[in-house]
C-alpha cells in the first residue's frame, strides 16, 4: 500500500480554490455524501454524483487512506411523503421499494458501498436534540403555525458556502419547503408542524406532533457517524444552496465549531445538450438504459470520464464509445495473459513507471480524470505495439497486468479477467485420435498421442468421468 500522499489537492467550494488535503486525523478520512431521496428511481444525473463520489473514495483509498464513508438515506421528506400518498401506501413501504432499487443500481455501477446507510427515520432523536441546542442557543424559534425555523440573520456566517447576501432579507420571511432557489434566501424550517397533508407520517416529540426538515437530517446524521467536525462533505452543485448552505448553519451553530474543512461539488449532467427534464423527454434513470440493454459498467464508465467539476453531456454516441474504451481496457487484459515474447529490455517498466507518475500526478490534482485516462491508454497502446512485436516476457506481462488492476481498483471497470481455457484445433483432433484409439485398445498408439499433446501444452487425463484435459500453467 502506498503512504498517504500530502499532494493531493482539491477544489474546496469553500474557498472557491485548490486546497492541498490534509484529514484531521493523519491517515484517515471521514466523509459524508448526501443520499438519494428514496421517492423514485434515481436518475443518471444522480449517479454522476454517486460516481464522483466513488471515483473521490477510490483514489483517496488508493493513496493509502482509510476513508469512512456515509451516506444518508432520505426516507422522509415533502417528495416521499407526497409519493406514498399518491400510491395510497404507508410511507415505510413506499420508500423501502425505492431504497432497495438504489442499492440494486449502485451495485450494477460497481459503487463501493459507503460504510453506513443512516435512514433520517431511524434519527429523529438525534434531530430532535440539535434543534433544541439550537432553539436553547437563540439560533431558532417555534412560529405561529407551530413548525420550528432557523434564524439566519443570527448565524453571522450564513452564506459563506453559497455566497448569498441576506441583507435584503425581509423581516419574518419564512420558508416550510425543503427546496427554494437563492433568490429566496429566508428563515427556514428544521421541524415542520403537522398538517393534513402528511396524513399518518409524524413523530409525538417534544417539539410538538410533525417531522422533520431534510437539511436538519444530514447536519444530525453526518456528525452522528463522523463526529462534529469532519473532513470532506460533496453532493451536486444544486445541493450548494439551501442544503447544504443550511447544514452549516445548523451544525456550526450548534457546536460552535467548524463543520467541514472541503466542500466537494459536481456539476450537473447534460442529456444531448439539455437540462434532463421529463418534459424533454430526455430524462433516463438506470434502469431505463438496463432495460435497453446498455451495460452498467459503460455508463459507470461514461459518467466517470469527465471531470466532476466540468458540465457532462450524455449521448448515446458517448455511451457507445464508452463501451468501446472499457473493451480495449479488457482486450488488453486478455492479451497480456498470452504474452510470452522475448523481453522489451526495460521499456515496459519504464512505461509502467511513465504511466503510474503521469496518472497519479493528474488524480492527485482535484481528480483530474481526462488526463489520467488519457496516460492510461497512452500507455496501452505502447505496450500493445510491444506486444505486436513479440517483445513482452511473461513476467513483464504479469507487471503490467498487476499496474492495470491496481489502476482498475480506481476506475472498477474492467474486473476479474477470467482466462478462458481454448482447445487449439490441433489438440482436439489429437484427442480424437486418441479415443479411437483406447477404444481400439490400442494403448501403445494412446500413449504416443498422449506425449504429443504433452509437447502442445496439452495435459490430458482418464477420469471415471471420462477424459479432461487441461491447458500446462505457462512459467
Ligand atoms: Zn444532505
Amino acid at each position: 500500500m502506498n503512504a498517504p500522499a500530502t499532494s493531493i489537492r482539491f477544489f474546496n467550494t469553500l474557498t472557491r480554490r485548490k486546497e492541498t488535503f490534509t484529514p484531521i486525523e493523519p491517515g484517515k478520512v471521514r466523509m459524508y455524501t448526501c443520499g438519494p431521496t428514496v421517492y423514485d428511481y434515481a436518475h443518471i444525473g444522480n449517479f454522476r454524483a454517486f460516481l464522483f463520489e466513488d471515483l473521490l473514495k477510490r483514489w483517496l483509498e488508493y493513496r493509502g487512506y482509510t476513508v469512512t464513508h456515509v451516506m444518508n438515506i432520505t426516507d422522509v421528506d415533502d417528495k416521499t411523503i407526497r409519493g406514498a400518498k399518491k400510491q395510497q401506501i404507508p410511507l415505510e413501504q413506499y420508500t423501502a421499494h425505492y431504497t432497495n432499487a438504489f442499492f440494486e443500481d449502485i451495485k450494477a455501477l460497481n459503487i463501493k458501498p459507503a460504510n453506513h446507510y443512516p435512514k433520517a427515520t431511524n434519527h429523529i432523536p438525534e434531530m430532535i436534540a440539535l434543534i433544541e441546542t439550537l432553539i436553547q442557543k437563540g439560533y431558532a424559534y417555534k412560529a405561529s403555525d407551530n413548525s420550528v425555523y432557523y434564524a439566519i440573520k443570527k448565524f453571522k456566517n450564513y452564506g459563506k458556502l453559497s455566497h448569498i447576501k441576506i441583507q435584503t432579507l425581509k423581516k419574518g420571511a419564512r420558508v416550510k419547503t425543503d427546496e427554494y432557489d437563492k433568490e429566496e434566501a429566508q428563515d427556514f424550517a428544521l421541524w415542520k408542524a403537522w398538517t393534513p397533508e402528511d396524513g399518518d407520517v409524524f413523530w409525538e416529540t417534544p417539539l410538538g406532533k410533525g417531522r422533520p426538515g431534510w437539511h436538519i437530517e444530514c447536519s444530525a446524521m453526518s456528525m452522528r457517524y463522523l463526529g462534529e467536525t469532519f473532513d470532506i462533505h460533496c453532493g451536486g452543485v444544486d445541493n450548494i444552496f439551501p442544503h447544504h448552505e443550511n447544514e452549516i448553519a445548523q451544525s456550526e451553530a450548534a457546536t460552535g465549531k467548524k463543520f467541514v474543512n472541503y466542500w466537494l461539488h459536481n456539476e450537473h449532467l447534460l442529456v444531448d445538450g439539455k437540462k434532463m427534464a421529463k418534459k424533454f423527454g430526455n430524462f433516463y434513470t438506470l434502469r431505463d438504459l438496463l432495460k435497453r440493454d446498455f451495460d452498467p459498467i459503460a455508463i459507470r464508465f461514461l459518467l466517470l470520464s469527465t471531470h466532476y467539476r466540468a458540465q457532462l453531456n450524455f449521448t448515446f454516441e458517448g455511451l457507445d464509445a464508452a463501451r468501446a474504451a472499457v473493451e480495449r481496457l479488457r482486450n488488453f487484459m486478455r492479451r497480456l495473459q498470452d504474452a510470452d515474447g522475448k523481453g522489451s529490455g526495460g521499456k515496459v517498466a519504464a512505461l509502467v513507471r511513465e504511466a503510474q507518475a503521469c496518472f497519479s500526478e493528474a488524480m492527485d490534482d482535484d481528480l483530474n480524470i481526462s488526463v489520467a485516462l488519457g496516460a492510461l491508454f497512452d500507455f496501452v497502446r505502447e505496450v500493445n505495439v510491444l506486444l505486436d512485436a513479440g517483445l513482452v516476457s511473461r513476467s513483464e506481462a504479469n507487471e503490467v497486468a498487476g499496474f492495470m488492476q491496481r489502476l482498475d481498483g480506481v476506475l472498477g471497470v474492467v474486473g476479474k479477467m477470467e482466462k478462458k481455457e481454448v482447445l487449439p484445433k490441433e489438440a482436439e483432433e489429437l484427442i480424437g485420435a486418441r479415443e479411437e484409439a483406447r477404444k481400439a485398445r490400442d494403448w501403445a498408439r494412446a500413449d504416443a498421442l498422449r506425449l504429443k499433446l504433452r509437447e502442445i501444452g496439452v495435459i490430458v487425463e482418464d477420469t471415471p468421468q471420462g477424459v479432461k484435459w487441461s491447458l500446462e500453467k505457462k512459467r
